[in-house]
């Protein structure tokens, strides 16, 4: 029996590599020094996988901004615009992809899976050529032999996943005719990798979507020229993950592949299938990849020996693992500090995870470990007794909601009637997301308040004084909706978890979100309930300064639920409407203080879908109603606002038009306003706000692109239903820039009131 790892969290223990990448951006360290914080944390992974005698050694995870953008640089596939300036080193180039250039746009970027992980969306263009253009791999496969470690086991993403995440940028052509040329690549990076190893693990994820006919026949003809030209001392993995694989089952089988990994986790159904895979190797995704939660042990091992003896499984062949990369948990449970010891002693971190493995391994292979295993029993037996997981009332609380809550109390049109005459805005009225520039001062003036060196009568004066800058900047910017700016919020989901009972959240459980931005996601560990006002203090000393309207600020329950890692004694929907239930109070209580639109944001609306297909209708009716729960409690004079970045609404658009915001806000100026074709499509009846500048670049857009932007929208949306904003908040820009990019939208939008 062996042990590994689908891959290890590389932002380093205290996020290192973020604040060397940023470092280097702002030129303050050198490529050198970057390379050798990038190095330190492969080590510390590498010496991390040997304490837990692991019998692979997982090299190839690491990355400096994300692991597809390593693969177009590894086969060339750098869009020409990137391709301009000779002096540029490689990594700049990589990081230019990333981020943009003010010359070069920023290449898309959207959710990996059902996850809160982000990808660089690859580039696919008719006549595309490729070539071995980036050593990475190769340089960490010897870097690792260097310092000594054996049985590496390199990680590559597949190319089938690698062709589908990507994007065909020419009309009409299709990215599949690519295949081939692609696949040379990878075998000649494959015989280049081949002298470090024995195993090579191929990520193809994309095995767990349903995948039409065509893709299952290129899958087969791809890995059959693999295997054709692979070094026969090389033994191929292919990992799956996030689902079960069930239907590509016969695809997967008619594979030449040497060893599966299967995500026992989210796809059990795949116990009942296992004996039709005897013949690889078979690597057990039975650590929990996704949650933060501590493992049962003992029931672990009596599933393990249960397979085993059912399926007469080979032990000999027969491999260990998480379900999927550590990439989305945090790094190490052991820096916290603050968390109740009850609390603490039901979680795991990656490293505990991998603690897990190796114990798992031990207790397999006969070894007395049994003291760890009571103790592991222990506290899974506490955590399933432990009275912090309930509220009394929260049941007849959830048992009293009524089809009627779910409904605002008229039509959107009646509504739009009266919020016009209350709001009187112009035509295309502007706004923005919500958060502005985190400055170094607003993250040290709330620093200093959890450290205890401000009182709380100082740090609020302290916010209130970002809150006036920056209704004063609105003022003269000449925005017509405004936000506060979300000084006091450190994250969008973190914020409200702190203040709802049944979270509780961690003082260094980063997880990498996109690039260097790391999130920490809160822990749903029982009964959500809102104590007390949230936001409505913040919302009305903004309205206090301003006679423009201020939105209220709030986090949607679903958003909530899949930016936290959330319990797994009950179903998500019962969370979800416990969140919304608590959301629902504070919209109420923002209307009481006269505050006259509220945003809810639901961005991770669409990455909560499930994978397959066939549970979405299940997911979404449960996810909307939940939605709808938290923000139909209010009068229609109420202006209800939602915001969601990064989605394709194509297939959901139905159930976005159901959840019935008077005004949405979408992620639309990478796309160039595609997006919103699918609002037209479906005659969408509310208002929207297309995202006319990407704030993720510190580009700033010129007057005339942004009025290019918004005359495209304006061919699929109606103009009384425009709005005009940015992509998303601005919380992670500076100022020169963000007041340089709201200006020219401000001025785009003046132009074309005085046009239409
Ligand atoms: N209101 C949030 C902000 O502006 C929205 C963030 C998001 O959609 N991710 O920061
Ligand atoms: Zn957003």
């Amino acid at each position: 029996m062996y042990t590994h790892v689908l891959g290890l969290p590389r932002i380093g223990a205290q996020r290192e590599l973020k604040k060397a990448i940023e470092a280097y951006w702002k030129g303050n360290i050198s490529l050198e020094q970057l390379e050798q914080t990038g190095k330190n944390i492969r080590q510390q992974n590498l010496y991390l996988q040997k304490e837990m005698n692991f019998d692979f050694i997982t090299v190839g995870d690491f990355s400096y901004y994300d692991q597809v953008l390593d693969m177009s640089m590894t086969l060339g596939a750098i869009p020409k615009r990137f391709q301009t300036s000779s002096t540029k080193s490689e990594m700049d180039t990589y990081f230019a992809m990333a981020r943009g250039t003010q010359n070069a746009k920023a290449m898309e970027m959207t959710k990996w899976f059902d996850t809160n992980y982000h990808y660089i969306v690859p580039e696919f263009y008719k006549g595309q050529q490729f070539s071995l253009n980036s050593n990475k791999i190769i340089v960490e496969l010897k870097e690792a032999k260097n310092s000594g470690f054996a049985n590496l086991k390199p990680i590559l993403i597949g190319p089938l996943t690698y062709l589908y995440l990507g994007k065909s940028q020419d009309k009409n052509f299709d990215k599949w005719s690519l295949i081939d040329p692609i696949i040379d690549i990878y075998i000649e990076l494959l015989i280049k990798i081949s002298p470090y190893c024995e195993w090579i693990q191929i990520d193809e994820p994309i095995l767990v979507l349903n995948l039409p006919s065509k893709i299952k026949e290129l899958f087969i003809k791809a890995y059959k020229k693999i295997k054709k030209h692979l070094p026969s001392n090389n033994k191929i993995l292919l990992a799956t993950y996030f689902e079960d694989i069930l239907d590509n089952k016969d695809t997967v089988l008619s594979l030449p592949i040497d060893g599966l990994h299967l995500d026992l986790i989210r796809g059990k159904k795949q116990l009942n299938y296992l004996h039709e895979f005897k013949n690889t190797f078979l690597s057990l995704g039975i650590i929990n990849g996704r949650n933060i939660w501590k493992a049962n042990l003992n029931k672990i091992l009596d599933d393990i020996k249960n397979i085993l003896s059912s399926k007469s499984l080979d032990i000999e062949r027969i491999m260990l693992s998480t379900s999927c990369s550590l990439l989305h948990v945090p790094i190490d449970l052991e820096y916290e500090k603050k968390l109740s010891l009850e609390l603490k002693s039901w979680m795991s971190f990656a490293k505990q995870k991998c603690e897990e493995l190796k114990i798992l391994k031990q207790a397999l292979e006969g070894k007395d470990v049994s003291k760890i295993l009571e103790e592991n029993q222990k506290t899974i037996d506490s955590r399933q007794k432990s009275t912090l997981r309930t509220i009394t009332n929260i049941q007849d609380k959830l048992s009293q909601i009524n089809t009627k809550m779910f409904q605002r109390q008229s039509s959107y049109k009646e509504r739009n009637k009266k919020q016009r005459s209350i709001l009187n805005l112009p035509l295309f009225p502007t706004t923005t997301i919500g958060s502005f520039p985190q400055t170094p001062e607003i993250r040290k003036t709330r620093l200093l308040y959890k450290k205890g060196e401000l009182n709380e009568q100082e740090y609020k004066q302290k916010i209130k004084k970002f809150i006036d800058e920056v209704i004063q900047r609105q003022e003269e910017l000449g925005l017509d909706v405004f936000v506060h700016g979300e000084p006091e919020r450190n994250d969008m989901v973190e914020y409200f978890g702190q203040q709802l009972k049944g979270y509780c959240s961690t003082e260094n459980g980063w997880v990498q979100s996109y690039g260097t931005r790391c999130v920490k996601p809160p822990i749903i560990y029982g009964d959500i309930e809102r104590p007390s006002p949230m936001t409505i203090e913040w919302i009305t000393y903004a309205q206090s300064k301003t006679t423009k309207p201020v939105k209220g600020m709030l986090t949607g329950p679903i958003t909530m639920l899949c930016w936290s890692f959330v319990r797994d004694d009950q179903p998500r929907k019962d969370t979800a409407f416990q969140l919304a239930l608590a959301i629902r109070e504070e919209v109420k209580d923002l209307e009481k203080a006269n505050i006259k639109v509220i945003q809810i944001d639901e961005p991770a609306l669409r990455e909560g879908l499930p994978l397959k297909q066939n549970k979405w209708s299940e997911y979404l009716s449960w996810a909307i109603n939940a939605f709808k729960l938290a923000t139909s409690g209010v009068k229609d004079e109420t202006q209800i606002h939602t915001h969601m970045c990064y989605s394709d609404f194509e297939d959901i658009i139905e159930w976005i038009a159901k959840m019935d915001a008077d005004v949405i806000s979408i992620e639309a100026s990478r796309s160039k306003m595609e997006l919103l074709e699918v609002f037209k499509e479906f005659n969408y009846p509310n208002e929207i706000g297309p995202g006319i500048y990407d704030i993720h670049s510190p580009r700033v857009p010129s007057i005339e692109e942004i009025k290019e932007l918004l005359e495209l929208a304006l061919k699929v949306i109606p103009k009384e239903k425009l709005w005009v904003n940015p992509d998303c908040g601005l919380k992670t820009r500076e100022w020169p820039e963000t007041l340089a990019s709201l200006k020219n939208m401000v001025s785009a939008a003046k132009m074309l009131r005085e046009k239409y």
